[in-house]
């Protein structure tokens, strides 16, 4: 492994959803090249439990209890961010998710499927479902951008990243809701990197593909540990033949982050084992 650089001494990353799988190991990426780090999450035990587990590796790194959906406990959390570490340089919004109300029980509506009761078709989502993924996707990663970006705003280097996702190329099945609202933030991430180019801070945007974590584990494996039908599906999909680890995200992560992508603004980089590219034939 290349030695660190410590390419980010001295620079503040706020990771919301930094308690989460994906978003701890981003964040231990950023403290790794010398980034003090906030690691945000509705959850404070899991968001003090990354933060210790960055001290112990020698990293200046907080836990805030903050709900990505409501102004004012993302300004509280603002406030302790800058008392505690200082002005926000790199903004992860991480927070994001799915939820089985915004799911159809099938891939295709098919003949006799009304006729079952118990069969949640499209007919039966449920918009309070739907709302609550639209709003956890996309207004939890605005609504943390307006509170911490206007730090960034007359400071060189400054960047926001956001986690977009491979239903936002071609939806999937039965999750419209999540699909939808991934779309809309790889269009936020372009909108945004054109509304803040003149004050220099960059966005981008992560797009996963099928990464192994507690939201999905269930929905690609059996208990066992072998592939659902769903899990085959995905890798058959996948033209290098596997899942992603969240470690494959880190390279990207620091790339967008760094120097070394100074004129890059407004993309959206699939890290996905080919599964974009590939039309399935
Ligand atoms: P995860 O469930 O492990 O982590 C999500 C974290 O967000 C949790 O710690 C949770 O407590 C926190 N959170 C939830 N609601 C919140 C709120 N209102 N305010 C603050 N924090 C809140 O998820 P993950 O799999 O690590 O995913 C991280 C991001 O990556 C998400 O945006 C997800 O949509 C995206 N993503 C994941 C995959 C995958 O394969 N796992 C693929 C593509 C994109």
């Amino acid at each position: 492994m290349n030695k660190p650089t410590q390419s980010l001494k001295g620079k503040v990353a706020v990771v919301t959803g930094g308690g989460g799988v994906l978003c701890g190991v981003l964040a231990k990426a950023l403290a790794s090249e010398g980034a003090m780090i906030a690691i945000l999450d509705l959850n404070l035990e899991k968001a003090e439990e990354v933060a210790e587990s960055l001290r112990n590796e020698g990293a200046n790194a907080i836990g805030v209890k903050a709900n990505v959906l409501q102004k004012e406990s993302l300004l509280a959390a603002h406030s302790e961010v800058n008392e505690k570490l200082g002005t926000c340089d790199i903004l992860i919004n991480g927070a994001g998710g799915n939820h089985p109300m915004g799911t159809t029980a099938k891939p295709f509506l098919e003949e006799g499927d009304l006729d079952q009761e118990d069969l949640k078709t499209f007919f039966d989502l449920d918009p309070e479902g739907i709302k609550f993924v639209f709003d956890l996707n996309f207004i939890g990663s605005l609504l943390p951008t307006q509170v911490f970006a206007r730090d960034m705003v007359g400071k060189p280097g400054c960047s926001v990243i956001n986690v977009s996702s491979m239903n936002a190329f071609t939806p999937l099945t039965k999750i419209p809701a999540y699909s939808g609202a991934k779309a809309a933030i790889s269009n936020f991430t372009q909108w945004l990197a054109v509304h803040f180019s003149k004050m220099g801070i960059r966005v981008n945007a992560l797009a996963p593909g099928f990464f192994l974590t507690e939201q999905n584990r269930t929905l690609l494996t059996n208990e066992d540990g072998t592939l659902t039908a769903r899990g085959n599906q995905v890798i058959d999909h996948t033209p290098l033949g596997r899942f992603g680890k969240p470690e494959d995200l880190n390279t990207t992560l620091l790339w967008l982050v760094g120097e070394g992508s100074s004129f890059v603004t407004g993309i959206v980089v699939p890290i996905d084992g080919g599964f974009s590219a590939y039309s399935g034939v």
